[in-house]
């Protein structure tokens, strides 16, 4: 059993009068320690794709296991454990919370949590590791593109998710600010983190280990790329 398998997963969205079939049929495994890219047009489902995969949002069909569990078939409830447990998102526009400090910004997913933690160590040790010593502090709005990125970085790995998942982490970033995210990356899949992440530029594929190329909702090509480090 793959780490991470879907299964003909189908998703429709209603328009008006209009439904337009977003994902067809869409199927891939993956193993652990494994980075794909989603790749593919605007518009082909990549988002779509991710937040399913996420369990942020829910297919018309198809099925999703991680790690034995079967997504779609968990309460409201423990769907929200298995993010918290499992995944580190990343979003293209950072959505980091702008009258939160970024210590604070990286600690907000522990406060979801059930239990009672205190991550403010290992908090201040992530954002250490990404070049944030004495940005602690600082608001979103007093630090750059790729700061506020790297923060959003931390908050993903603060509750050390087995899954990264991230949709064009790097799209509003210039080209060298992105290139230095995709090596955190590059470096964290080196340290075993399972990544899919959704881009669409081609450059980022000698990153990944697999690549899946998304059209009108059809998955096109599955590519494996390299072997798992
Ligand atoms: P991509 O990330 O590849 O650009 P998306 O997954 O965002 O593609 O969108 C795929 C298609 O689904 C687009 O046609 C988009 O307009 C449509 N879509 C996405 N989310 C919704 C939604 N919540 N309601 C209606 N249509 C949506
Ligand atoms: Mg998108």
């Amino acid at each position: 059993m793959a780490f991470i398998e879907v299964e003909k997963i189908n998703k429709k969205f209603q328009k008006g009068k209009n439904t337009t079939h977003v994902l067809k049929n869409v199927s891939f495994n993956v193993q652990k320690g494994e980075f794909w890219v989603v790749a593919g047009p605007s518009g082909s489902g990549k988002s779509t794709l991710l937040s399913i995969l996420g369990s942020l949002n829910e297919p018309d069909e198809g099925k999703i296991m991680v790690d034995g569990l079967d997504l779609f078939s968990l309460s409201h409830d423990e769907r929200a454990l298995f993010r918290l447990n499992y995944l580190g998102f990343v979003f293209q526009n950072f959505h980091l919370l702008p009258y939160l400090t970024a210590l604070e910004n990286v600690l907000l997913p522990t406060l979801a949590y059930p239990k009672k933690l205190n991550k403010k160590d290992e908090a201040l040790e992530l954002l250490k590791i990404l070049g944030l010593s004495g940005k602690e502090n600082k608001y979103p709005r007093e630090l750059s593109g790729g700061e506020q990125e790297r923060v959003a970085i931390a908050r993903a790995l603060i509750m050390e998710p087995d899954i990264l998942l991230a949709d064009e982490p790097t799209g509003n970033l210039d080209s060298k600010t992105g290139e230095e995210v995709l090596n955190i990356f590059s470096e964290l899949n080196r340290q075993g983190k399972t990544i899919v992440m959704v881009t669409h530029n081609l450059a980022h594929l000698q990153y990944a280990t697999h690549a899946l190329f998304l059209k009108d909702g059809e998955v096109l090509e599955i590519k494996t790329l390299k072997e798992v480090n």
